[in-house]
């Protein structure tokens, strides 16, 4: 089963989309099987972290900004190499586990949209397979 959320980012910032997530596998009904969610943009990713103290999330961006800034020698005329290469390191999915009706993640997990290129409406897709 196929779901679509959008996502206000106004910001650079890992936003928690774990309720989505949750939400898309209690609506397919799934009981045992995998969640899929996907983001179609080429400067955000997907990302599954701690979701306890949100300073994890944010000492990642500080930490991908530091090894990835913005460079002078980059060419892509858009000027946001650096969110490519944060997305592409990211990555644009993740896949969770799911078990007894609901995503079989740990503890301190939450799954996260990474936005690199603020301010952006963007869109992101969960696909569930039972
Ligand atoms: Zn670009």
């Amino acid at each position: 089963m196929f779901y679509e959320y959008k996502l206000s980012a106004p910001r650079a910032d890992f936003y928690d989309i774990t309720p989505q997530v949750r939400d898309a596998v209690a609506k397919s009904g799934v009981i045992g099987g995998l969640a899929v969610v996907y983001c179609p943009h080429t400067t955000a990713g997907i990302t599954i972290n701690e979701n306890a103290d949100p300073d994890v999330a944010r000492d990642m961006l500080v930490g991908l900004d530091k090894a990835f800034p913005d460079r002078p020698e980059f060419r892509h005329a858009e000027g946001n190499s650096a969110a490519h290469i944060k997305a592409s390191v990211i990555g644009s999915s993740a896949t969770v586990i799911i078990r007894n009706g609901k995503p079989l993640l740990g503890t301190w997990q939450g799954v996260y949209f990474c936005e690199f290129d603020p301010p952006r409406e963007r869109t992101f897709f969960v696909e569930v397979l039972g």
